[in-house]
């Protein structure tokens, strides 16, 4: 199964990636862990990525479709994947589209306010990149990530100003491509408000139908 997971920046897309690839035995590929794993291994990728990042805009297409060719070539994407963070633009989802195609795209809808309050409130392990919040899913000691012990950080892009930007980004280039997948008849939509075990649950029964 190849699915690609939409929405807007805290809608959740990682967190339910991360329980439905157990589930599906499918990798859970995201753009954002891929150069955000360069930035922290100073490679020459991350060196021009970091900035970008950190100001909340996009990476340049041509580099963010080569990652994800080189990512999709691996052994284990053979039998399927989830995508998270990636199409963010059309150009990218044509070139998807020349690689691969997806079975279904899953579009996650939160509204702003809760987008706003998820991604101020997230931190993340420095080592093995899970994600918490600190008021709705808090590690068991603050600040310490309960699989490895690393402490959790902010990420620069969850601050104030970035998010702001994100948002921004999201509505120009993003979510035009709800209605890319929805004329290719792939989309399915999904309220994404609430625990992440009902979210998933919501997943699990869209993609049944
Ligand atoms: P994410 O973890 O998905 O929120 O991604 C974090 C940051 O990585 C984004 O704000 C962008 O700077 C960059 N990024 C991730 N995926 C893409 C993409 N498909 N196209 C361009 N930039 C991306």
């Amino acid at each position: 199964m190849k699915l690609i997971f939409l929405g807007p920046p805290g809608a959740g897309k990682g967190t339910i990636a991360d329980l439905a690839m157990q589930e599906l035995g499918i990798p859970h590929i995201s753009t954002g862990d891929l150069f955000r794993a360069a930035v922290k291994n100073g490679t020459a990728l991350g060196l021009k990525v970091k900035d970008i990042m950190a100001s909340g805009g996009l990476v340049p297409d041509d580099l963010t479709i080569a990652l994800v060719a080189e990512r999709l070539a691996e052994g284990d994407a053979k039998k399927g994947w989830i995508l998270d963070g990636f199409p963010r633009t059309i150009p990218q989802a044509e070139a998807l589209e020349k690689m691969t195609a997806a079975d279904k795209v899953v579009n996650f809808e939160v509204a702003d306010d809760i987008v706003v309050g998820r991604l101020s409130g997230r931190r993340m392990c420095k080592t093995c990149g899970k994600i918490y919040h600190e008021k709705n899913m808090p590690p068991k000691v603050a600040g310490i990530c309960d699989v490895d012990g690393s402490p959790l950080y902010t990420r620069d892009d969850d601050k104030e100003g970035a998010i702001k930007v994100r948002l921004d980004t999201y509505r120009k280039q993003t979510a035009p491509l709800i209605d890319w997948y929805g004329k290719k008849g792939k989309l399915l939509t999904i309220d994404g408000v609430g625990a992440p075990a009902a979210v998933l649950q919501r997943f699990q029964a869209a993609l049944k139908k």
